[in-house]
């Protein structure tokens, strides 16, 4: 069923391999090499929970998870959503939408898949009764926070995700050192996000930490993308006729996902990413041309700060042309010039087939801050910096192209403190006490559990051995 997106001759992998391995030895990421058609019509009335079984179940055969696991998994990962749409739609007005995925545990759009995520690890190493899982991760925010509430708790499953002290925001940062579960543990290091990413490959690499079976939980995950498609479905449906997503992208997961709902037959116009100073994405779809930039640029919109995009890879193997094995040495031969030239191009036949269903933006840190503040001026809604990607870019398409624009919400306000009240502090009656949910509130009164390590592979090892 799964191949990967650089094999050269026919694979066919289970599902439980694809989420188990997360990578493919070969390098190349995973997907499934034909994609399902669907019965739109049948689908409109749906929860956002059976409309994720359906849809999960067009990817996972049933022989792997029956139909009664399947379904108990996908309950037990949205009751820790504070909607009970899960993924709520705002009217702003009759062309604009968002779409709020911020309502799980930590507020960021990640816990859509990593709730699910979690308990798939679970179920899979518990059938098997495996040896327990490492999960060792890195993180500059984000992602460290929504995998330990993914994970928290799991039974077989360790967790240490490392992230440098003091340079990720301090609800993040809380998020992750005051989870009280035993098999969490929070690793601060005394170095940059690029130094705990190299310690964290490292210990992948080093043999004599084997024993650990350490996993990682990172952003090309296929099961990550595979739980995202069910929100697109669900804002179709409650909306009327055709619509345009805009995205706020950064390692490409979120918007990929509506390129397989797109593909599966969902009638969607356009699917617009979104991207802050880091723009690779957005030059590459005016150009044809991918090309890494020496730098990444801190912006205010951190979970979209990346030089290259890594679930990019993905969308390439569906552009390119010929069997799967063809597809698979093109993809091979772009990896390749991008590793060793920092970027290759395309055909035109692909760039336009690309641009049939994207289009893209990419927004200055300014114009981030006054999207902010325009739109709480407008509509008393006070949108996160991430959001504000999407948004300033929805409402400039929206000038040339009326249509039905959905806008991905992709983070709560109060997780980018700075930003958001920075770009609000000129209203009178705005404070931030308004706008933070009282769990994030309560954070800074629970025991604090972390860890300070020092940047190196030996100090890292040892806390984990230690903490083990
Ligand atoms: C991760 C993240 C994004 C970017 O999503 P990708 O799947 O990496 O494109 C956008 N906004 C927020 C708040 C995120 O955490």
């Amino acid at each position: 069923m799964y191949t990967s997106t650089r094999a050269t001759t026919p694979q066919s992998l289970s599902f439980e391999e694809v989420v188990m391995t997360g990578l493919a030895p070969d390098g190349g990421l995973y997907l499934p090499s034909s994609i399902p058609k669907i019965p739109i019509a049948d689908w409109s009335s749906l929860s956002f929970q059976d409309l994720a079984f359906q849809i999960m179940r067009l990817y996972i055969p049933s022989s792997e998870i029956p139909d009664s696991h399947l379904s108990s998994l996908i309950s037990k990962s949205y009751a820790s959503f504070k909607s009970d749409e899960i993924t709520p739609l705002y009217n702003v007005n009759e062309n604009l939408y968002l779409l709020e995925l911020f309502h799980g545990p930590t507020y960021a759009f990640k816990d859509v898949a990593l709730q699910f995520v979690g308990n798939l690890f679970e179920y899979f190493l518990q059938r098997k009764k495996s040896n327990p899982i490492t999960v060792v991760g890195a993180t500059s925010g984000d992602t460290g926070s929504a995998a330990i509430y993914g994970l928290r708790a799991k039974k077989d499953v360790k967790v240490f995700i490392l992230y440098p002290t003091g340079r990720i925001s301090p609800i993040q940062e809380l998020q992750m050192s005051t989870v009280p579960d035993e098999n969490v543990h929070a690793l601060s290091v005394n170095g940059t996000f690029d130094d705990c990413q190299d310690i964290v490959k490292a210990i992948f690499a080093d043999k004599s930490f084997a024993s650990y079976n350490v996993a990682a939980v990172n952003s090309i995950n296929w099961a990550r993308i595979l739980a995202q498609i069910t929100y697109y479905f669900y804002a179709f449906y409650r909306v009327k006729g055709t619509v345009r997503f805009v995205v706020p992208s950064g390692n490409f997961g979120d918007i990929l996902a509506g390129y397989f709902a797109y593909r599966m037959g969902l009638p969607i116009d356009k699917l617009i990413i979104a991207t802050n100073e880091n723009d690779i994405l957005d030059r590459f779809l005016k150009s044809g041309v991918y090309a890494k930039g020496s730098s990444v640029k801190s912006t205010h919109s951190p979970a979209m700060d990346i030089l290259v995009s890594s679930n990019f890879e993905r969308l390439l193997w569906y552009l390119a042309e010929g069997s799967d094995s063809e597809r698979g040495g093109t993809v091979c031969s772009y990896m390749d010039s991008l590793k060793r030239e920092g970027s290759f191009s395309v055909p035109n036949s692909v760039l336009s087939q690309a641009r049939e269903i994207f289009d893209s933006s990419s927004v200055t840190n300014d114009a981030t801050i006054a999207t902010i503040k325009k739109f709480y001026a407008s509509h008393k809604y006070v949108i996160d910096p991430h959001t504000a990607v999407g948004v300033n870019t929805a409402l400039r398409f929206l000038e040339n192209h009326p249509a039905t624009y959905i806008s991905l919400s992709t983070a709560h306000p109060a997780k980018f403190s700075e930003p958001v009240n920075k770009a609000l502090a000129s209203f009178p009656e705005y404070s931030f006490d308004k706008i933070i949910p009282d769990d994030l509130k309560r954070l800074s009164s629970l025991k604090k559990r972390v860890t300070y390590v020092d940047a190196s592979l030996e100090a890292v090892e040892n806390a984990i051995k230690h903490l083990y």
